[in-house]
């Protein structure tokens, strides 16, 4: 199902020649409107008139969180504050709040690309969502439930927490779609295999997952341990929360909305643009928004782009899952490790639970320290010395052979890992503390 076949399906001329006309309003917008953004483009000795066409999008200066921070909480507002219709602000998840004001018509592009996102789904009318996305300051919640509302769907708006109410409702009320992190579902998921009811009883059929970054070895997990089809959502606060884009049901790359987020890809390093397919730093420059339009912001997320028409029909572009952010790439004993990499080996190893969490620390004399804590499934977990050892030996060597590391292997018991309710924390690096 496509929500708006117009703008998902458009010819590649088409879009860019839209972007360029888009992209050239809202550089005249900022450089009327803010202050902080005519300052940069005066820097760079660039005036609205070098933005002819989307191309000259390399001309513009970037934009960062430390711009945001720094402009806390409204300077780099371009509409009057009698204008913003809602606050929102990113969870913090590395430092202070960064805020931002959304007009009416921001909230309008908002429900309309999040109704693109269920409808690529597959979710329509008859659905009944159940949205166990935080709601508040955080864009998931309230973002995933305008969609619905957009749509036409039924809201469950119960946010996240109290899970076995959560499994209640989702039997009593029927619920279809699920929409939270991975995380939470994970944790769901075992919450729905305790309870007093049969997986039969439940009506669920789709996953809608995002807010953190997530492994195929994760959506497997997931759709076995949930018998649903899971689908990635992404966005963020800056931009627009979820809805920036969405998968659709070729479940092979995240649909970017470019007719209202125009996205680049540049080394996280010297800011220089890649060619498509190479993976760097994700940037957006939002094109049709009032309140907060940003030019070329670094997300920080790392992924690669891919141009080519999806099977789906659509033609929008679609980036890959996201490795994760440039700021969670831990540095061990001078190895670059990802998180994701060590979720992916995990998944693969029927005997773990896809629970873990990673602990980085130095010790006196300059050593990292890495430890990987995982879960063994209920069945494989035994007292048998021998056993137990075999399954760490091999799991460690696979863990060395992806990460060119070895990591020390703690096996610990199902459950004893603490549980999500939004977005994972995985790492703990006490070596930022020394
Ligand atoms: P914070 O930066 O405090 O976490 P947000 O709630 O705005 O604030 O989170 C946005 C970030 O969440 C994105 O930049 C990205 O790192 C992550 N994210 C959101 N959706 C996804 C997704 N589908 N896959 C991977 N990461 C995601
Ligand atoms: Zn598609």
């Amino acid at each position: 199902m496509i929500w708006n076949e117009n703008a998902e399906c458009m010819s590649r001329d088409k879009m860019r020649e839209l972007q360029g006309i888009r992209l050239k309003r809202t550089v005249e917008k900022v450089y009327q409107n803010c202050v902080p953004y005519r300052q940069q483009m005066t820097e760079k000795g660039i005036t609205p008139n070098d933005i002819k066409s989307i191309e000259d999008i390399a001309k513009l200066p970037f934009t960062s969180k430390k711009d945001l921070r720094d402009n806390y909480p409204f300077g780099l507002l371009c509409c009057q504050m009698s204008n913003v219709v809602r606050i929102h602000a990113s969870s913090g998840t590395t430092g202070k709040p960064i805020v931002v004001g959304y007009t009416r018509n921001d909230l309008n592009i908002w429900n309309e690309v999040g109704a693109r996102c269920f409808s690529a789904y597959g979710i329509n009318r008859n659905d009944t969502v159940q949205v166990s996305y935080g709601y508040g300051l955080f864009t998931g919640g309230l973002g995933a439930h305008s969609a619905v509302e957009t749509f036409g769907g039924t809201v469950i708006p119960i946010s996240s927490g109290n899970t076995e109410k959560q499994i209640m409702l989702m039997h009593d009320l029927k619920t279809t779609a699920l929409a939270c992190t991975p995380s939470y579902a994970l944790y769901l998921a075992e919450a729905l295999e305790q309870s007093p009811y049969n997986r039969k009883e439940f009506k669920l059929k789709t996953g809608v997952f995002g807010a953190e970054p997530w492994t195929e070895g994760m959506r497997k997990e997931l759709e076995d341990k949930l018998q649903i089809k899971a689908y990635d959502i992404y966005g963020l606060t800056e931009i627009i929360g979820p809805g920036v884009g969405h998968e659709c049901r070729c479940q092979n790359g995240t649909h970017i909305c470019e007719d209202h987020f125009y996205p680049e890809i540049v080394d996280p390093e010297t800011g220089n643009p890649l060619p498509e397919g190479q993976t760097g730093e994700l940037v957006f420059s939002t094109i049709t928004k009032s309140g907060m339009p940003l030019l070329r912001f670094r997300t920080r997320d790392l992924t690669k782009l891919n141009y080519k028409k999806c099977d789906c029909g659509r033609t929008s572009v679609r980036m890959e899952k996201i490795l994760g952010r440039c700021d969670d790439m831990l540095i061990i004993r001078g190895v670059n490790v990802f998180p994701s990499q060590i979720e992916t080996v995990i998944c693969e190893i029927p005997e773990l639970e896809p629970h873990y969490l990673i602990t980085v620390d130095r010790e006196t004399n300059n050593l990292d320290t890495f430890e990987v804590k995982v879960e063994v499934k209920e069945n494989h977990y035994c007292d048998e010395m021998g056993k137990m050892l075999e399954l760490k030996k091999h799991i460690a060597h696979k863990l060395q052979n992806v990460l060119g590391i070895l990591p020390n292997l703690k096996l610990v018991e199902p459950k004893s890992i603490q549980r999500s309710q939004g977005k994972a924390k995985r790492v703990v690096d006490n070596r930022k503390l020394k």
